[in-house]
Parts: C-alpha cells; structure tokens; sequence
C-alpha cells in the first residue's frame, strides 16, 4: 500500500532509497511482468539554454503552437489503473506561463487527486516566483547540476545556442538557479539535481556533490552521459573511468544526501569482479540507490503537441502509437512485443536487475545479447 486516506485526501508514502516509485523493479517483482505504472509528458520544446549534454536538444524550437487539450491527456491517464506516476519534461517546461497554466497545473492537480507521484523537470533559472504558486504539488523537482562554476555554466549552457552570449547573463542565470534551489529546499520541496557523467564532470564529481549538497538538495542523480541529440558527439568516459568515478564519490560523499545511480552501465552478470563488487558495494551502502531504467519497463513518453507516444523522450525507437486513437496501457503491451523491448528486458531477481537501458547498452555494450547472460551475484545475503 503506498497511500492511505485521510479525509478527502490521498497521502503518500514518502520517496526514500526504500521506496522510489519510477525504479520497474517493484512492480516486475510483486506482478511478474512489467506493467505501466508511469508516463512522462513532453509539454514544450522551447528552452531558453541550449546546454551542450542536451538528449533532446535537436528538437528545441523557436517557437511552437497549441497543445492537445489537457482533458485528452487526462482522459488517456484516467484509463490507466495502475498509474503511480507522472513526469514532466522539456524543453524547459516553466518558460511558457500558457503551458503552466493549461498543461502543468491540470495535470498537477490531477496527479494530486489522485495520490499519484509527480515529477518535473526543470533548469530552474527562470524567476523565483515563477515556481512558488504550483512546487507545492510537486514531489521531485528535478534540475540538472553538471558545473563547478558560473563561468561553466556559461560554457556549458550555451554551447548550441547559435550566437554569443554575454558571459554576465550566463553568470546571473548560474547564480539564480542556484538561489532557487536553495530557496526551494528551504521550503520544504524535494529537489534532486542530476549530473552526467562526462570526461569534463567525472574529475569534478566530489565537488560537483558537495555543491548539491550545499544547495539543500535531498537527492543527488548520478547517470552516463546519453549519447543522443546534442551529445551525441561528445565522447563517453570509459568504464573504467566511470567505475573509479563511482567510488570516489561514494568514498567522498555527504551521507545525508541521498545518490541515485540511473541507467547503470555496470551489471550483476558482468565477467569483470570489479563491476560485480561495484554492484553489492552500491547495494550495501546507506543512503545509496541503483535505480532500474523506467523508460519502457514502467513508463512512456507522450509529446502533449502531437500525441505521439514513444519509450523515451531520447533515443532512436520511433513513435509507438498516438493518443489521439490509442489507449496508452495498449500502446504499452506493443512496446513489450518490440524486438528492442525483447533484447533489453532481462531479469536477474537475485542481484535486483531488469536489465541495461537501451542508449547505454548500445554505447558500452553494442555486441552483447543480454538475454543470454546471467547475473553472477546475489544480493540476497547482504
Ligand atoms: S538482468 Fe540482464 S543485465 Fe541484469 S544481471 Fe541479469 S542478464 Fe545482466
């Protein structure tokens, strides 16, 4: 049970490293397959940064038109039984006060009646107020950390964006998504910011934590760089790098935050014992997550201007089906029956693993069949 009732309202079994409604696991555990529990919505391809790590950053316009009306994403949603949560994402979601006010809030508002879990992406460096009259009903605000300064947040920010801008505007936007991030955790909202690991964040992760940690964050994500869109020319680090990486932090870390390790590229059936002993190292420590890849195990991605609905908002798979015709528990069954879906889904119950993501499997792992491996550790002893 993840909610109980009081009075009219749902309350919710708070997010902790014991339970992460996003991470498949629970479900494929507790039901024998996977089953859609989540959907992501895109609600906007505008942004005012063109960061050079962007997984969707090809398809940011300029301009955009009118969305779906959110009465056909919320019809969509209500025919989904076994909805725990909803995730929303960019572009940046909060720049356009037409897209908060006739898709974010609804959607909300919704989620909030009915005791679902809600998630929303955001770069966080529009005004203060631009957030307060509708966090509250968020339970994870997500941002993405990956500098160690102003100046490389200049760099890094607007790396794509096609002209210059002035290191002191880059610098003012740095300092105010900072501010807001500790404003925000002050008050009380769940803010977890998410760095990639790269060939430029990996020397600078310890830092890079400590400076979470100073913003108030709760929850600090740590996942591989995802070779798609903007950065798909950007190199990888190796695993050996990202290996080494891993336990520098962890040997570094403040133990109040919370790590979340996403999209993993080290697994219980590597031949290599140093990823194995990474694996239960992970699992052991307090305070210390291995989250499973939600996208195509428990979630879709439905673009709110199209109604197109793929397994992530990156990636290659092309659209599996459309809102407007198709109900999204059905579009999800087909996506099980995809060869994609078939090569990816392994289960290893005794190490906790529903197998790699499929960007990061392809990048680390281009020749491996998965379905023919087996995890060579137990994590039922620890
Ligand atoms: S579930 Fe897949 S990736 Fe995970 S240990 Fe088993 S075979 Fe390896």
């Amino acid at each position: 049970m993840n909610q109980t009732e009081t009075g009219t309202a749902l309350v919710k079994k708070p997010l902790s490293p014991d339970w992460d409604p996003w991470d498949p696991w629970y479900t494929r555990m507790r039901k024998g397959r996977h089953e859609l529990t989540g959907v992501e919505f895109t609600v906007t391809q505008l942004c005012n940064l063109r960061c050079e790590h962007c997984a969707v950053g090809e398809m940011l316009v300029k301009e955009e038109g009118v969305a779906l009306p959110v009465e056909t994403l919320i019809r969509r949603l209500e025919e989904v039984d076994t909805l725990q949560t909803l995730s929303i994402t960019g572009g940046e979601p909060v720049l356009s006060p037409r897209v908060v006010e006739e898709t974010i809030r609804p959607l909300l508002r919704y989620a909030r009646e009915r005791g679902i879990y809600t998630q929303i992406n955001s770069n966080l460096t529009l005004p203060l107020s631009r957030y307060e009259d509708w966090v509250e009903d968020v339970d994870v605000l997500h941002i993405s950390y990956n500098y160690r300064d102003a100046a490389d947040f200049h760099r890094i920010a607007f790396e794509k964006y096609g002209r210059e801008v002035p290191q002191k505007a880059g610098e003012k936007l740095f300092h105010r998504m900072v501010d807001n991030a500790k404003a925000l955790s002050k008050a009380g909202v769940f803010v977890s910011a998410e760095t990639l690991l790269s060939p430029f964040t990996s020397p600078h992760i310890v830092q890079m934590h400590r400076d979470v940690a100073e913003m108030g964050c709760r929850r600090h994500e740590v996942h591989p760089l995802y070779p798609s869109d903007f950065a798909r020319g950007m190199e990888l680090i190796s695993l050996d790098t990202f290996r080494e990486t891993i336990h520098q932090l962890v040997d570094h870390r403040d133990e109040g935050v919370w790590i979340l390790f996403g999209t993993l590229p080290f697994y219980p059936c590597s031949d290599n014992p140093a990823d194995r002993e990474l694996w239960l190292r992970l699992h052991k420590e307090k305070n210390i997550t291995v989250r499973n890849d939600p996208d195509g195990r428990n979630r879709l991605n439905v673009n709110t201007f199209t109604g197109d609905v793929i397994v992530t908002d990156f990636g290659d798979v092309p659209p599996l089906g459309n809102i407007q015709t198709d109900r999204l528990d059905t579009i999800f069954n087909r996506w099980l029956d995809h060869a994609e879906a078939r090569r990816h889904h392994c289960f290893c119950p005794e190490a906790r693993c529903t197998g790699p993501n499929i960007l990061v499997a392809d990048a680390y792992y281009p020749s491996t069949d998965f379905q023919q491996k087996k995890a060579q550790l137990s994590l039922e002893t620890i």
